[in-house]
């Protein structure tokens, strides 16, 4: 299997330290948290691990999301972890709660029918809430305006390998619009109508979908039915000013007014990598094959020669790439051996 050849050389540590990393090349980035106060300790593995693996040397700053205000321990123990600057935002109650033209009996009807179906936080509305802001209004927080790129860490988080050479400056360089570690199929009782709604939103628009998309990533059928292929978004690292496309903005509230992120419980990582496949061109899509990462219950484990190179302590038999439950192979499959 091959993925896209990057075209230019990855600069790795070594050479950056050839220029001295003080004045090194940054790219316009920054980490994106949203989490709440209890999260804190879950968190605080997941940044040790960031800042001991990468940010020691790369020196990128965090914004800090909540739908309450941050308490004062969680802020004094997550800015001690690194010597970069942390952020700390509320988010605007619009961009968090359930809008009010949500017919709430419908809503709270799906909730008990999920219930009953034992669907993973099918009860939640919190979740709800955490789906459509991380979908649709993460990048737009005043906090986030001046940055280009974001890669995104959640709580209890695994880095197996140390990472040597800058992601975003790969994203930028590359002109890479979304980045993953991990993939897989999205239970269907969450999304049973998000297909035809985004089928809806294509014909209306058939202008956003480029030619070289990649379609054959979300559909084994031309784009007729969903394989629910999705980009386990927990790990992204992105271009900000994609989600602000006009085509990606325009495409949310689409999906926003069909409702499903309240009467089914429509998740982010389907709807970012429905918008990812379908309105940037497949290259722009990176597999970032050499970034060990684990959050529970599924891990990518590099392989072979990038094991070695990242320094990796997880089993590279433990790597889910290749399960029967993962997407990687159709992401893979879309770049032929030429
Ligand atoms: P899972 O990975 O799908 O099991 O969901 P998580 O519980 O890890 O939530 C995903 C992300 O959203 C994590 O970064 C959480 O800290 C965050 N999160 C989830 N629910 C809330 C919430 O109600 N408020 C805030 N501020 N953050 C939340
Ligand atoms: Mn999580």
């Amino acid at each position: 299997a091959t993925v896209p050849k990057l075209t230019g050389k990855r600069p790795d540590l070594e050479d950056l330290r050839e220029d001295g990393l003080e004045g090194r090349r940054k790219a316009n980035a920054v980490f994106v948290v949203l989490a709440r106060n209890g999260d804190l300790w879950a968190f605080l593995e997941s940044m040790k691990q960031m800042e001991d693996r990468f940010n020691h040397w790369a020196k990128y700053d965090y914004v800090f999301l909540n739908d309450d205000e941050f308490s004062e321990d969680f802020k004094r123990y997550t800015q001690a972890l690194t010597s970069s600057k942390c952020y700390y935002g509320l988010i605007e109650p619009s961009h968090w709660n359930q809008p009010d033209w949500i017919d709430e009996e419908k809503a709270t009807a799906a909730r008990e029918d999920m219930i009953r179906k034992k669907v993973i936080y099918g009860h939640s509305v919190p979740y709800r809430n955490m789906c459509r802001f991380n979908s649709g209004f993460f990048f737009r927080h005043p906090l986030l305006a001046n940055y280009d790129y974001y890669w995104r860490i959640e709580p209890s988080i695994k880095l197996f390998c140390d990472i040597a050479y800058d992601p975003f400056l790969l994203m930028q360089d590359e002109k890479k619009v979304y980045g993953f570690t991990l993939s897989l199929f999205e239970y269907i009782e969450t999304i049973p109508t998000l297909w035809d709604t985004v089928k809806g939103f294509i014909q209306e628009h058939p202008e956003y979908v480029p030619e070289g998309n990649a379609m054959q990533f979300l559909s084994d059928d031309n784009g007729e039915t969903y394989n629910k292929c999705h980009f386990w978004s927990n790990f992204e690292i992105g271009d900000l000013n994609f989600w602000r496309s006009e085509a990606y903005m325009k495409f949310f509230e689409y999906l926003d007014k069909a409702g499903g992120f309240y009467y089914e419980r429509w998740g982010d990582a389907p709807v970012h990598s429905i918008g990812a496949a379908l309105f940037a061109k497949k290259e722009q899509i990176h597999w970032f094959e050499d970034i060990g990462y684990k959050h529970e219950p599924f891990q990518h484990c590099p392989q072979g020669e990038a094991h070695t190179r990242g320094k990796c302590w997880c089993d590279p038999a433990n790597n889910f790439d290749w399960e029967w439950y993962s997407c990687t192979n159709k992401y893979v499959g879309m770049f032929p051996k030429s």
